[in-house]
């Protein structure tokens, strides 16, 4: 097959039909009219085979979470997602494995109205680069700057989860049945917060995706605020999966230094803490819970009860 028919066939629109995309894949670029007076949010994310996803990986769910972890990207941001290319590369030409990989990638981006606009597709070591971008009213964005002392910390859904379904999948955990199952879809097919990212920004100011471990993505936090945390060990969520899989003490751990769990982790400044109080009355919005608060020292402390507590390290990619 051409490297045109393989484009033709495989990328041609794809995701939503958006009437704010004036010339989409084929041609030099892309053409776009977003919506006027908003700011523009752009995010790029690389997952690479071996480092981000074992070999023999699902195409289906690389293709979800190709565009997943990117949706994160710009929903920490309170952004509404809108266009999205996508540079593959490839060992060879696997047509069953590139319908694969394009039905997945479809599925997310028409839940979420995205079109793939363009991209790139080229041979070499399994590779999805995705760019994405959105759009947010001006000045409404959350930053992850904007945190201040005496904000209340908040994150979403079950954090380390994801990290456990990927330990079941390569075989350092072991358990079977619907929890199992329960884990690796977080792994495989997580759930980018987008909608609820864009309420948030009503009432937030600053919040961050946990791409490589709560604690480490907090610290991002504190150190772009110029803040510090204290963080209650005994008020972090654990999932029932996860508790009855990994027992608390490995469940802990995943919890705050797993990774991979494309959760929103966002501060709530005490003044707006009945505004937040009312969005969380609205139906639809994904578990949250409140783990500590952002303090004027620097650093974080993990305490539990009086007692601090030890912090595991968090994923680095260069470790
Ligand atoms: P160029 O030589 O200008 O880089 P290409 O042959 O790489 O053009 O791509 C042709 C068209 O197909 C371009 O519009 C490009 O954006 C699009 N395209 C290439 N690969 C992909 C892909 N994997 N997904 C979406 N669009 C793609
Ligand atoms: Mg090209």
């Amino acid at each position: 097959m051409s490297e045109f028919n393989l484009i033709k066939r495989f990328f041609l629109n794809r995701g939503a039909a958006r009437s704010d995309v004036v010339l989409g894949v084929g041609d030099d670029a892309a053409l776009v009219l977003p919506p006027a007076g908003q700011e523009v949010a752009i995010a790029t994310d690389t997952l690479v085979e071996g480092q981000h996803f074992p070999p023999g990986f699902d195409a289906r769910d690389l293709g979800y979470k190709s565009l997943a972890v990117n949706l994160s990207d710009l929903a920490a941001m309170g952004a509404m997602p809108l266009y999205a290319t996508l540079a593959l590369t490839v060992p060879s030409v696997d047509e069953e494995w590139l319908g694969q990989f394009a039905e997945g990638f479809e599925l997310l981006a028409r839940t979420h109205g995205v079109s793939l606009v363009g991209g790139d597709t080229t041979k070499g070591p399994r590779t999805m680069t995705v760019t994405v971008v959105g759009v947010v009213p001006r000045g409404h964005a959350m930053r992850r700057d904007q945190a201040k002392p005496g904000d209340l910390i908040y994150v979403t859904g079950w954090p380390g989860d994801a990290a456990a379904g990927l330990a079941l999948i390569e075989g350092r955990l072991q358990g079977q049945g619907s929890m199992r199952a329960t884990l690796e879809e977080r792994f495989r097919r997580p759930e980018p917060r987008v909608s609820f990212g864009q309420k948030l920004r009503q009432v937030s100011r600053a919040c961050i995706d946990v791409s490589d471990g709560l604690m480490q993505d907090l610290g991002h936090l504190c150190e772009q605020s110029q803040t510090g945390a204290v963080v209650r060990y005994r008020e972090l969520p654990i999932s029932r999966s996860l508790f009855a899989l990994a027992g608390e003490d490995r469940a802990l751990q995943w919890v705050l230094a797993g990774g991979e769990d494309f959760e929103l982790l966002f501060t709530i400044p005490p003044e707006r803490a009945a505004d937040f109080a009312k969005l969380r009355t609205q139906g639809g919005l994904p578990s949250v819970h409140c783990i500590g608060e952002m303090t004027a020292k620097p650093g974080i402390r993990l305490m539990d009860g009086k007692q601090e507590r030890v912090i595991p390290p968090g994923w680095d990619p260069f470790r």
